[in-house]
């Protein structure tokens, strides 16, 4: 059984793999590329759903419906926090500005995803990629695009678009 078989599509795939594994060898061990070796498989699988607060910072959720990519900005230092945060970490004040990006900038750096962490094992490869935008903070996201077009130094904008399959709003960068 190659590691590959086994470290792609969900969890109940994988499932049902590691209960082969166990009737065949006795064991739920199974060889992995990634780690160059042999692995132990939990057989109790841990589902966990975060549950974040973010009441202090709707304005951004509310700009994203909107196709909007909003971050926040401390009027004392003229610092962006993007994503955005409720208090300024500089100075503590907690009534940042919210402001409407320009969304340009300037690509540094990027990589195609491949192996992808298990929650991300149902996406297609996906491009990551690092932006410097005109405000003058770095923004990391995924890149709506393919390898051919793209490289270091080309300008590029936030985008929204939905992330699927699961169909929720989310910012990428794109080709300006
Ligand atoms: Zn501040």
């Amino acid at each position: 059984m190659t590691a590959k078989k086994e470290t792609e599509g969900s969890p109940s795939q994988w499932s049902r793999v590691v209960e082969d594994v166990i009737r065949e060898s006795g064991l739920p061990i199974v060889s992995d590329e990634r780690v160059g070796g042999p692995v132990w498989v939990d057989v109790r699988e841990l589902r966990l759903r975060y549950l974040v607060p973010v009441k202090r910072i709707q304005p951004f959720f509310d700009g994203l419906r909107r196709g909007r990519v909003m971050a926040t900005r401390c009027p004392a230092k003229n610092i962006y926090y993007f994503p955005p945060q409720a208090d300024c970490p500089t100075c503590l004040d907690e009534n940042l500005e919210w402001v409407e990006l320009k969304g340009e900038g300037e690509l540094l750096t990027y990589t195609k995803i491949v192996n992808k962490p298990a929650s991300f094992a149902h996406y297609s490869d996906y491009i990551v990629a690092i932006a410097r935008m005109d405000e003058g903070f770095n923004v990391l996201c995924w890149l709506a695009g393919s390898l051919e077009e793209i490289k270091p130094g080309m300008r590029v904008k936030l985008v929204v678009k939905k992330r699927e399959p699961e169909g929720f709003f989310s910012y990428y960068l794109e080709a300006a």
